[in-house]
Formats: C-alpha cells, sequence, structure tokens
C-alpha cells in the first residue's frame, strides 16, 4: 500500500457497472454479500448511456418522423421537421433517467459504489484510480471478484476515430443535426440498425460491406426482406468492398474501398460511421498480476457459471465473448453473483434471444431448421406469413413472418426466427417456450388475444402440427 491509500476489503468486487455489471452487484448484495461496485464512467455501461438506449430513441423518433411523413394512404398528409437538437435534449433525458435509477437501486441494495478505474495487483488485491488528478487511489482487498468491463468500437487501420469525420457509433449517437450523407463501413447490426434510422431522417446512406450481405448471422430469407426494407428507403450498398482509406473532401469525406480481386472504388458523404463489430476492454485491469490471459481476440473465457481460470474471479458480458448483448450480460451477471454467493448456478445459452431493431425487426432465439438438424434433432417447421395477420395489416405492415422450429418427435419448441414489426416483444414468447421445454401443442394452446401480432407466433406452432387457420399448412 502507498502512503495516503484509502484501504477497503469486500466480499465480492465488480468491475464495470454497464448491464453485466450492475446486475451482479445487485444480485450479489440482495443474496448477502459485501458487494462493493466500482466505475470508471458512467452508470449503465455503453448499453445506457452509447448503445441500446440512445440507439433506440433515436430509431422510435425516426420511426415517428418516418411513418407521418408516409401515411398518405391512411389520408393523413404530414411533412414533419425534424429538430435533432430537441430529440438530442429528449434523448439524454431518457438517459439520465435511466441511469441515475440504476445508481440509486444499487445503492438501496447496499451496494458500495466506487467512482475510479479499477486494477488488479493480486488475486484479493484490486487498485482503484480516482478521476482526475490528485484525485488519489484506493485500495479494495476483495475475496471474489466479476470483471464486466464490457467492450468498445472496434478500429480499422485507416480510421481513427480521434479524426473528427471518422465516427464511432457512440460518436454519432451525439450528433447534432442530421447529415445530408453518410458512408457506413459495416452491414452488421449496428450498421444496419444505424443506417435504417438515418435514411428515415433524410440522410444519403451508402453501406460498404466486405461480405456479400447484410447481417452475417441470420437466414436469407430474414435478410432480403430487411436489405429491401433499407434499399427502399433509398439506403445504397456495395458489398465485396472493404473500406481501406478516407480523405477529405470539400467539407466532407471519400471512403476508399477495394474488392478482393482489387478493384478500387470511392464514395462520398458528410462523414463516415466505422460500425465494424467492438472489441473487449481488458487493457486498465492488468490481468497479467492475477495470471489471466485473455484469448487470442482478447476475450476473458469463462465456463457456464462464468468463471475464469482464476477460481476467485468471474467474467461476464461482453468482454466474455459472444453474445455481446446487454440482457445476455444482465444472465451472466446473475449466475456469476449466484455461483459466487455458494447457490447452484449455470447459464442456458439456448434460450438467449437476440433481436435486430431494423425496419421491419429481426428476433430469434435457440436454433434454426439447419442448426437443429445438425444438433441431430429432427425438426418441424412452422411459419406464418404477416400478410395474414389482421393485426399487421391493420398496422399498415404486411411484410415479415413468425417461423418455429420444434422437434418433430416430441412437440419440443426448440427455436424460433422472427421478422416484422415488434418482432423484438414478440420473441418473448418463444424464448418462455424455449426455456420452458414447452410443446408446440401448449403454443397452440394458448388462446392469444385477438387482434395482436402475437397470434402470429400460435399460428407458427398450428401450422407446424398441420392445424393453422389463417394460413394453408405445409
Ligand atoms: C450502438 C449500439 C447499440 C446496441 N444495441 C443493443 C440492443 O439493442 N440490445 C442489446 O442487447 N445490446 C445492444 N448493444 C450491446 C450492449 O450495449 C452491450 O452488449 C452491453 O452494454 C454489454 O454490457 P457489459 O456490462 O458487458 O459492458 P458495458 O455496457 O460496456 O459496461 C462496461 C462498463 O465497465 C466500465 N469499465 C471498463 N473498464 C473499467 C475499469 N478498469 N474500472 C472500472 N470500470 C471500468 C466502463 O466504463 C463501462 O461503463 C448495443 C451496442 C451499441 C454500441
Amino acid at each position: 500500500m502507498v502512503m495516503g491509500d484509502i484501504a477497503t476489503a469486500t466480499d465480492l468486487l465488480v468491475i464495470g457497472a454497464g448491464p453485466g455489471g450492475y446486475v451482479a452487484a445487485i444480485r450479489g448484495a440482495q443474496l448477502g454479500l459485501d458487494t462493493t461496485l466500482v466505475e470508471k464512467d458512467a452508470y449503465g455501461g455503453t448499453c445506457l448511456n452509447r448503445g441500446c438506449i440512445p440507439s433506440k430513441a433515436f430509431i422510435h423518433g425516426a420511426d415517428v418522423a418516418h411513418e407521418a411523413a408516409n401515411a398518405e394512404e391512411l389520408g393523413i398528409h404530414a411533412d414533419p421537421a425534424v429538430d435533432m437538437r430537441q430529440m438530442q435534449q429528449w434523448k439524454s433525458g431518457v438517459v439520465d433517467q435511466l441511469t441515475s435509477g440504476v445508481e440509486k437501486l444499487c445503492k438501496a441494495n447496499g451496494v458500495a459504489l466506487l467512482e475510479g478505474t479499477a486494477a488488479f495487483e493480486d488475486e484479493h488485491t484490486a487498485r482503484i484510480a480516482h478521476g482526475g488528478e490528485g484525485q488519489g487511489m484506493e485500495t479494495v482487498e476483495f475475496d471474489q471478484a466479476i470483471i464486466a468491463t464490457g467492450s468498445r468500437p472496434l478500429r480499422i487501420p485507416g480510421f481513427d476515430f480521434d479524426d473528427e469525420p471518422v465516427l464511432s457509433s457512440a460518436e454519432l449517437l451525439q450528433m447534432e443535426s442530421v447529415p445530408d450523407s453518410l458512408v457506413v463501413v459495416g452491414a452488421g447490426y449496428i450498421g444496419m440498425e444505424l443506417s435504417t434510422m438515418l435514411a428515415k431522417l433524410g440522410t444519403d446512406v451508402t453501406v460498404v460491406e466486405m461480405l456479400d450481405d447484410v447481417l452475417p448471422t441470420y437466414e436469407d430469407d430474414i435478410k432480403r426482406i430487411v436489405r429491401s426494407r433499407a434499399e427502399d428507403l433509398g439506403v445504397e450498398f456495395h458489398f465485396g468492398e472493404g473500406a481501406t482509406a478516407w480523405g477529405e473532401a470539400g467539407d466532407g469525406v471519400v471512403v476508399s474501398t477495394e474488392t478482393e480481386d482489387g478493384e478500387v472504388s470511392e464514395y462520398a458523404g458528410d462523414a463516415v460511421l466505422v460500425a465494424v463489430g467492438r472489441q473487449p476492454v481488458t487493457d486498465t485491469l492488468e490481468l497479467e498480476s492475477i495470471g489471466l490471459e485473455p484469448n487470442e481476440n482478447g476475450f476473458v473465457e469463462t465456463d457456464d457459471r462464468a468463471r475464469t481460470d482464476v477460481e476467485n474471479v468471474f467474467a461476464i458480458g461482453d468482454v466474455a465473448g459472444e453474445p455481446m448483448l446487454a440482457h445476455a450480460a444482465s444472465a451472466e451477471g446473475i449466475v456469476a453473483a449466484e455461483v459466487a454467493a455458494g447457490e447452484p448456478d449455470a447459464l442456458d445459452q439456448q434460450a438467449i434471444p437476440a433481436a435486430v431493431f431494423t425496419d421491419p425487426e429481426i428476433a430469434t432465439v435457440g436454433l434454426t431448421e439447419t442448426e437443429a438438424e445438425a444438433e441431430g434433432f429432427e425438426p418441424v417447421v412452422g411459419e406464418m406469413p404477416l400478410r395474414a395477420s389482421g393485426r399487421a395489416l391493420s398496422m399498415n405492415e404486411s411484410e415479415g413472418f413468425v417461423r418455429v422450429v420444434a422437434d418433430e418427435a416430441s412437440g419440443i419448441v426448440l427455436g424460433g426466427q422472427l421478422v416484422g414489426p415488434n418482432a423484438s416483444e414478440l420473441v418473448a414468447e418463444v424464448a418462455l417456450a424455449v426455456e420452458m421445454s414447452a410443446t408446440l401443442e401448449d403454443v397452440a394452446g394458448t388462446v392469444h388475444t385477438h387482434p395482436t401480432l402475437a397470434e402470429a407466433v400460435m399460428e407458427a406452432a398450428e401450422n407446424a402440427q398441420g392445424q393453422a387457420i389463417h394460413t394453408l399448412n405445409r
């Protein structure tokens, strides 16, 4: 210990207050562990400050403007003006309400909060450097620790986020005005969500993507719907091209790309958004002090109880790898805290849903038909196209479907793929079915409210049984 240090002791030290860390800390305290949560930046982490919540707030704002401007068919004639400063203020209000809620919840549950950057000294000691000059250091002795330090945007050679026109998603979500044009590098879920949102606000969006389609992890029929809707909104895609460099041009930028065959192209925009993925944050932790080495991609490896190779140290959320999603981080946080408190718990990756908030939304959980076959099941599949849904049509939406995959012999639901309005909400029912090992009969036999989109989940289950009423059976 250095003279002047403060020293404290805690049962459980949680490093990082994103949706992984703050949830783990609250559960640890609920289970009677003396818990300390340390955060170097803002409560709520990426999710509340720079990710899920700000992006969904802007997506909602863009949807309101776009719907109002495109409702002639419904007899509504409007030409909304978008005041981006006002939208920013509203978004900041939402974020502030949630982040202060996190702080209050932690305190109310008895979690001790420390502000600063944590680094390990040894397997039972961490040093916290408080922000700003002369703010001092603090030593915390702990029995167990949970690493929940999250991730940051991945850089690509030639594109430095310190350069003003090169934006990460975090910087884009701070915009004070809608750009006239934008080049987006990457057609993964963040690139697609932000491109769709900006196109609705009137930006000319050009997307360059090294692969040959959008959203690499999703099935072709899902990708096709989302890509063609984005194209209808004016998004221009260039596949099979990697961004290699950018240069200033007038008030904006020109982004150079190259194909595998060496063909070079250039695209102009006000700025360039680089959305090619995220990398784990471990560089401030001094993991070598506890003999913990990240894998070749920088992630901290864990078992199904969120334990790392160091007996008393857990890792959760983005820093522990895929799925890099807020609800996965929280679920892992609960497991880590419960295991730390001596409870029997383990992660079930099967029932973790994923959603993409494009137009329309995509949501999936569990196994696809192909994955089910690869795992040795004989799957049966049921589908309900939304053009046969009264609720979808009454919302002036008809594109998309709900697909349910089940084991033919037992009828147990193995997964679902949904594309359409509110798919991110609807997937919860399929996730519950997967989690409970519910059967097609359970889902089909549950009376659903009419008219709702949720009826499509019931109809897809009926379709898999050859008993659908509102669509022809397979
Ligand atoms: C634009 C965008 C949109 C997204 N949309 C969604 C979505 O709709 N749904 C979804 O599920 N996910 C979404 N995500 C992903 C989601 O934000 C992350 O999966 C989630 O935040 C991960 O949580 P975490 O707790 O692991 O890490 P984070 O939220 O990144 O939190 C980690 C925290 O640790 C702190 N920290 C780091 N190092 C230290 C240290 N040494 N000492 C102290 N504190 C430290 C950081 O300051 C940070 O606050 C989105 C991400 C982005 C960028």
